[in-house]
This record gives C-alpha cells, structure tokens and sequence, in this order.
C-alpha cells in the first residue's frame, strides 16, 4: 500500500499516452501533489511490449505498403 503526503491511501493511475503507472493524490480537491511511478522494472517491461506491438504493427502497415506499391507497377506494365 501506498500513502500520499495527506496520509491516503494513493490511487493508481494508468495513463496510456506514456505508458508509466504512477501512484498519485485520490483526493482530487485536496490533491498533495504527491506522484511516485510504481515499479519501475516492470513498466519497463510493458514499455518493450507496447513498443514491440508498435514495431510489428509498423511491419504490417510497410507490408501492406509494399504490396501495394506492387501492385501499381504490375498495372502500369498491363
Ligand atoms: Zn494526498
């Protein structure tokens, strides 16, 4: 369990936009302003799962690119 400075019990936030859990203030008008990332190693372990889905991903995305780019040269001999 995590407390924040005013002695809560901190609230687990998952903000997807840069990947990193943090424990933050659950009082929202109070709010401490405390802020502590939760285990580091382990986010970093999603991190290189989320940047491997973002890289395979990006491989489709090229393959289907390429096979499109294929497919008008092989129109413009027809
Ligand atoms: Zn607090």
């Amino acid at each position: 369990m995590v407390l924040c400075m005013c002695g809560k019990q901190a609230s687990l936030r998952t903000p997807w936009s840069d990947c990193n859990p943090f424990y933050a203030c659950p009082d929202q008008e109070l709010n401490c302003g405390f802020f502590d990332y939760i285990d580091l190693e382990m986010s970093h372990r999603s991190i290189d799962v989320i940047h491997g889905l973002i890289r395979g991903g990006r491989n489709m995305f090229e393959e289907q690119l390429r096979e499109r780019g294929m497919k008008q040269e092989s129109s413009k001999n027809i």
